[in-house]
């Protein structure tokens, strides 16, 4: 199943066969991307999207609004793929950057997934 990714309008979007699916200027919670338990992560771009399995990640800079700290993470999960549909992750779910050994690479349980 081939989908094809790409990084948009100089990294604001995330493009999954040719349509936007994932914008810069959402908040999301990392762990592993600051010293924060949890970060509120400020995406302000991406610089990389690829697919590993079913799960698209991205390579994304940003801003922690908890502590200020400014890094590029990756990858991060933004959605999977599934019979070549493109299932977004909500916003609220929390992604977990690889550094982070303390927690498994898995998508932690969230009350709203799937969202746009
Ligand atoms: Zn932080």
């Amino acid at each position: 199943m081939v989908v094809s990714l790409r990084i948009l309008d100089d990294g604001a979007w995330v493009s999954v066969d040719d349509e936007r699916r994932v914008s810069v200027s959402e908040l999301w919670p990392v762990v592993g991307a600051c010293d924060c338990a949890v970060s509120d992560f400020l995406v302000e771009g991406f610089t990389g999207v690829a697919v590993d399995g079913r799960t698209v990640g991205v390579e994304a800079y940003g801003t922690c609004v908890r502590c200020g700290e400014a890094t590029t993470v990756g990858p991060l999960a933004v959605g999977r793929v599934i019979r070549g549909s493109f299932y977004p992750l909500s916003t609220r779910t929390v992604r977990v950057a690889p550094s982070a050994d303390s927690y498994r690479q898995e998508y932690l349980p969230s009350g709203s997934r799937g969202e746009d």
